[in-house]
């Protein structure tokens, strides 16, 4: 007998390694990872490009009719680029000018709706690994594994700052905090589906563990669901 699919939603705060524990539960699992946050990066980038005024009901409207968000599957990286209409902007999305945009255009209900469709639709025959803000809550909230996961601030400006250093970034720790405090503010205080820890999750602080030991944890509870 196959074994039985599930639905694994991530959600938490900005920089808690939210990917980093989806993905390799996906490879683990040999389920679909998809980084829900890298939409709404996406929408956000053309929306600089295009200059849409982010008050502007018909020009968002028309702006999100042009947007087709798609993601392909790197087998040399071992994880998915997104691309937006075509052009695969995986490292662009990650830059301070979209992450200081990205809550701010992921607040519009409209820009919701866009992405949860297509979310949902991703999920449909299950056996998929989701992250983001509002996953467990309101895109899958019938998900047999949720996981709400955070971790000490500090060591989440650290951890994104290695990152960015290793891409050769001269941004300073201090634009990295007030960038996740911004987000984390702006994510759990909008009227749209805020982030919130769903009733049946399970919160998993990996302030002091390594992707090793998180991982560990999280495929214990896949086993107690799928046995
Ligand atoms: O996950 P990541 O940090 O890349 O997400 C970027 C931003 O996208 C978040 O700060 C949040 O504003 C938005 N987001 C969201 N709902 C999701 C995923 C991301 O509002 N499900």
């Amino acid at each position: 007998m196959p074994e039985k699919k599930i639905i694994i939603t991530l959600d938490g705060w900005s920089g808690c390694g939210k990917s980093t524990l989806a993905k390799a539960m996906a490879k683990a699992l040999g389920y679909v990872f998809v980084d829900s946050g890298a939409m709404y990066r996406a929408i956000t980038l053309y929306f600089i490009r295009n200059q849409v005024d982010i008050a502007d009901s018909v020009a968002i409207e028309k702006a999100l009719a042009q947007i087709q968000l798609q993601f392909i599957f790197d087998s040399a990286k071992g994880s998915s680029d997104i691309l937006m209409n075509g052009e695969n902007v995986e490292d662009l999305i990650r830059e301070m000018d979209v992450a200081s945009r990205v809550s701010e255009v992921a607040a519009i209900a409209r820009v919701r709706q866009f992405a949860v469709q297509q979310q949902q639709r991703l999920g449909e025959k299950k056996g998929i690994v989701m992250d983001g803000r509002d996953i467990g809550t309101v895109v899958f909230p019938q998900a047999e594994l949720k996981i709400f996961m955070t971790a000490d601030k500090e060591i989440r400006v650290q951890r994104r700052l290695k990152e960015f250093k290793e891409k050769n970034s001269a941004l300073t720790a201090e634009m990295i905090r007030q960038n996740l405090e911004q987000r984390d503010y702006l994510d759990s205080n909008r009227a749209e589906s805020p982030l919130r820890q769903a009733k049946d999750a399970r919160v998993l602080d990996n302030s002091s563990l390594s992707p090793e030991q998180q991982l560990t944890l999280a495929m214990d509870w896949v086993r107690e669901i799928i046995g």
